[in-house]
């Protein structure tokens, strides 16, 4: 059974998010890379749906996730250091991650899958627990949430608004390596590994469900 993908870019439309140096903005370009990302798990066999509706509160977009029955939550955000007046130094790509292994294990590999096609290796921010964001802590299922680079800083800025299509095809297959749709099916280890990548996502899942309830009471 294919697994279900909902993808959640920036819902604030500009002014919010200008690219430093150019007239793009994150709710718009983050809305391209969400299609684009789209499309290309569909040619690898996932289930998608991409909500780009920027009337659409955080709450309504993680209701209609929990109720289309998606298996993993994907935000798509581009980085500020700064408050867009001058130009931020900070750069490279981050991935944050729910506080729970089996959520460090996919963000890590999406993260590896985005410094592979970024250009400055050094500048990689790695994955980080985030314990505050709506869809990170209030999503009931596997959660990804790329901060892909730093609009704020110019030399990002350019190579954000130069790779869209790459910077999809790396979201792609950072998740679908996390699945294990790259290994070679029907051996006994990936089987195994399959089972073990089910057992964490399940464990995972409890967690989450018990502190929303939590959150709930
Ligand atoms: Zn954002």
């Amino acid at each position: 059974m294919s697994k279900k993908i909902y993808l959640s870019p920036e819902r604030r439309v500009a002014p919010h998010g200008k690219y430093w140096g150019m007239e793009l903005y994150e709710h718009d370009f983050c809305g391209d890379v969400a299609r684009r990302t789209g499309k290309a798990l569909e040619q690898v066999g996932f289930q998608v749906k991409v909500q780009d509706d920027p009337a659409l509160t955080l709450e309504a977009r993680v209701a209609e996730a929990v109720k289309w029955g998606a298996d993993c939550y994907l935000p798509i955000h581009t980085n500020a250091s700064t408050d867009g007046t001058q130009q931020g130094t900070a750069r490279g790509p981050l991935v944050l991650a729910y506080d729970h292994p089996a959520s460090q294990a996919a963000c890590q590999a999406v993260y590896e899958a985005l410094l592979k096609i970024y250009p400055d290796k050094g500048k990689g921010r790695g994955v980080q627990v985030n314990r505050t964001f709506y869809e990170i802590i209030r999503t009931p299922m596997l959660s990804v949430y790329p901060e892909i680079a730093f609009h704020d800083n110019g030399d990002d800025a350019k190579w954000l608004a130069q790779n869209p299509q790459a910077i999809a095809g790396a979201l792609c297959s950072g998740l679908s390596a996390y699945y294990g749709l790259q290994q070679s099916s029907g051996t006994q280890e990936d089987y195994q590994k399959e089972l073990e990548r089910e057992r964490a996502l399940r464990a995972l899942a409890e967690e989450k469900l018990a502190r929303i309830q939590k959150i709930l009471e």
